[in-house]
């Protein structure tokens, strides 16, 4: 970390600065510019707030030259990360996976839909049993029905299972059911008791990133459950709120290749509620697969008109289907080796 010191900073300021830095049992690097004195702060500096220094009268900046993730970093874990999700499937390090199903488990039709886009192609199936709706009147879920509906398909077509959880309370309870896959949704993507609980568990988690969340703290995010002993994260990028609104989300497909550089985390690409509405999600599952995308999360139903939540962005089996050839291409072509450019 670096403090910018103010030009206006007498000597005596800038020593008192300093003692108190490495009073705080940091080392300090003063380097005294024709135009600036920059002050070099060396340790473990994610114990200080840069805006405590900021408010210091002889402050004029403070920078971070290093990021406060740590876990999550790949300059300290160079190579990628595989997360083994369950029933064979892995995700991450050239594991490409599709994970579809219902918005939500509604009954009976989910076995139908599971079955469908396993023959597509898809490796791991969805459904929400617990909806965060922003309405408190919208419906909210089957709750442990759902659950144990999720868990019967799992079985019966040997996929894991990704549900959310909302609840630091009903973790155990997941577990309990057998839920392959956590999925933490936009809505709780800071909620950080929710996150520590999660990060007791060994249960792979699927973290999206919030409503206006910048990529640092998506990363502090998947920081929260590494940090309780959790290894493995899947980062999910899901649009994010602009001002735009001819779509539901905009979807930010620069996340992809930053979260990469960034992260060893595997990185997924949810076209659904980046763009709220079936005729984009085709073309932004295709941008995502191209941006480099480990994988894929795509809502699909059998019958959208009907669907109890987000309907309007469901791709039907076919649809799903087409899709997947497609995405299958642009997998190969971004993942072929190429020769020389001539
Ligand atoms: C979902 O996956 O159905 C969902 C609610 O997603 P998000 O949290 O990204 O809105
Ligand atoms: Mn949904």
């Amino acid at each position: 970390m670096i403090a910018v010191v103010k030009e206006t900073a007498t000597p005596d300021q800038l020593d008192h600065f300093v003692k108190w830095i490495e009073g705080r049992g940091f080392k300090t690097n003063v380097s005294q510019g024709d135009n600036e004195t920059i002050v070099g702060i060396i340790g473990d500096t994610t114990q200080i707030d840069p805006f405590l220094l900021e408010s210091m009268d002889i402050i004029e900046r403070v920078q971070r030259v290093s990021e406060p993730f740590k876990k999550a970093n790949r300059k300290f874990h160079p190579e990628d990360t595989i997360v083994d999700c369950g029933h064979g499937v892995k995700i991450g390090g050239g594991n490409f996976q599709v994970i579809a199903g219902p918005c939500s488990v509604e009954g009976e039709n989910l076995l139908e839909i599971a079955r469908a886009v396993k023959a597509s192609g898809a490796t791991l199936l969805r459904g929400g049993a617990y909806k965060p709706r922003t309405s408190p009147y919208s419906y909210q879920g089957m709750g442990e029905k759902g659950l144990d509906l999720l868990a019967d398909a799992a079985g019966e077509l040997d996929m894991p299972i990704v549900t959310e959880v909302m609840d630091p309370r009903d973790v155990q309870f997941f577990l309990d059911k057998g839920i392959d896959v956590m999925q933490i949704g936009a809505r709780n993507a800071q909620n950080f008791p929710l996150l520590r609980e999660v990060g007791k568990t060994q249960v792979p988690i699927l973290l999206k990133r919030g409503l206006s969340e910048t990529i640092d703290e998506l990363l502090m995010g998947a920081e929260y459950i590494m940090s309780e002993g959790n290894p493995s994260v899947i980062l999910c990028e899901r649009g994010i709120r602009t001002f735009e609104t001819r779509t539901r989300n905009t979807f930010d497909v620069n996340a992809i290749p930053v979260l990469h550089h960034l992260s060893h985390l595997p990185v997924v690409g949810d076209p659904s509620h980046a763009t709220g509405y079936t005729r984009y999600v085709r073309s932004a599952a295709y941008a995502a697969t191209a941006a480099g995308a480990d994988g894929l999360e795509i809502e699909v139903h059998d019958n959208p008109s009907e669907a109890w939540s987000d309907g309007a962005q469901a791709l039907t089996p076919t649809q799903f289907d087409d899709a997947m050839r497609r995405i299958r291409l642009i997998r190969e072509a971004v993942t072929a080796p190429v020769g020389e450019a001539k």
